[in-house]
């Protein structure tokens, strides 16, 4: 990969903070001049690269496809069809530029074989998996939600990956929060009980642009329709608290006049456990985390898990 753009999300998910200064070093020391490709991920807010061809986006989140403007005119740009079509009609992107590719299909570009997997993240989402002519191997996690179900995708069960490009929003242990279905399936117990006690409610679940239309799927499925106090749900891994863990209906709701609010666990990034669950399966050679790397002693913690997991 090319240096300083690969691992490059722009974001610290956690304190908002982006540090500009860190991946130009840090990837020209973990990555070879044989090993780079033309392609860079995620990595438009730079604009033009010098010596880049390929311009690859993970998914339509803006901390992700920042400085991609209709004005592009750098370079192709691949992502799954789904991405591709909110690049058209979300930022009117030249269509000329985009490049649709499907999930699970092997696409050469390059030389490069290139194939995108589900990450679990936000609908469009996804892994880019990368094989360079001299068979080493990338994967690129995007933003993702590490399941068991990725351990039966047959490139990563049939090829090693070399460098693992990791999302790391959660990588600290105090992050153990339950699964999706887990908080789905308390959101529905809640949100039937509330309305039991006040059947004119409505029903408010907190999104940010597109990935968390699980939850109020989930509730509109469960009750049949669409549905006056208000009672609102706000779905994110921030709202995790480590009194509650794992423990949902220890969640306790801010009321305040006839508005009740749930902050519920419910991630679209990979717990703790699942980030170390998927490593162990990967065991690959090399981690490059992406995300809450400007301080240099959270960046020193991860590396000091990722040599952990790997040991076993
Ligand atoms: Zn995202």
């Amino acid at each position: 990969m090319r240096a300083g753009m690969v691992a490059d999300d722009g974001a610290d998910h956690g304190n908002g903070c982006f540090d500009e200064e860190w991946p130009t070093e840090l990837d020209n020391e973990l990555i070879d001049e044989k090993e780079r490709t033309p392609f860079a991920v995620d990595a438009f807010r730079y604009g033009s690269i010098p010596g880049c061809s390929a311009y690859f986006l993970t998914h339509f989140h803006f901390d992700h496809y920042g400085g991609l403007t209709k004005g592009w005119s750098h370079g192709p740009i691949y992502c799954t069809r789904l991405t591709a079509r909110l690049l058209t009609l979300c930022l009117s992107v030249n269509s000329s530029y985009i490049h649709p590719l499907d999930l699970n299909t092997e696409y050469i570009i390059e030389g490069v074989k290139v194939t995108l997997l589900e990450a679990l993240h936000c609908p469009g989402a996804a892994l880019i998996h990368f094989i360079l002519p001299t068979g080493l191997c990338y994967l690129h996690t995007g933003d993702f939600r590490a399941s068991k179900c990725m351990q039966s995708y047959y490139l990563l069960l049939n090829h090693k990956v070399n460098v693992l490009y990791l999302d790391t929003t959660y990588c600290n242990p105090k992050y153990k929060f339950p699964s999706k279905e887990d908080v789905l399936s308390y959101v529905v117990r809640v949100t039937k009980g509330f309305l039991k006690r006040q059947p004119k409610t409505l029903v408010v679940v907190g999104t940010y642009s597109i990935g968390k239309e699980c939850v109020y799927l989930a509730i509109s499925k469960a009750l049949g329709k669409s549905v006056c106090s208000s009672f609102g749900i706000s779905p994110t891994g921030w709202t995790y608290s480590e009194s509650v863990g794992k423990q949902l209906d220890q969640i306790r709701p801010i009321s305040k006049g006839n508005v009740t609010i749930y902050g519920v666990p419910y991630s679209e990034h990979s717990s703790f456990t699942e980030l170390k669950e998927f490593v162990k399966f990967l065991k690959p050679d090399k981690i490059i985390p992406t995300v809450n790397v400007g301080n240099p002693a959270t960046r020193d913690k991860m590396h000091s898990y990722f040599q952990e997991w790997l040991k076993g």
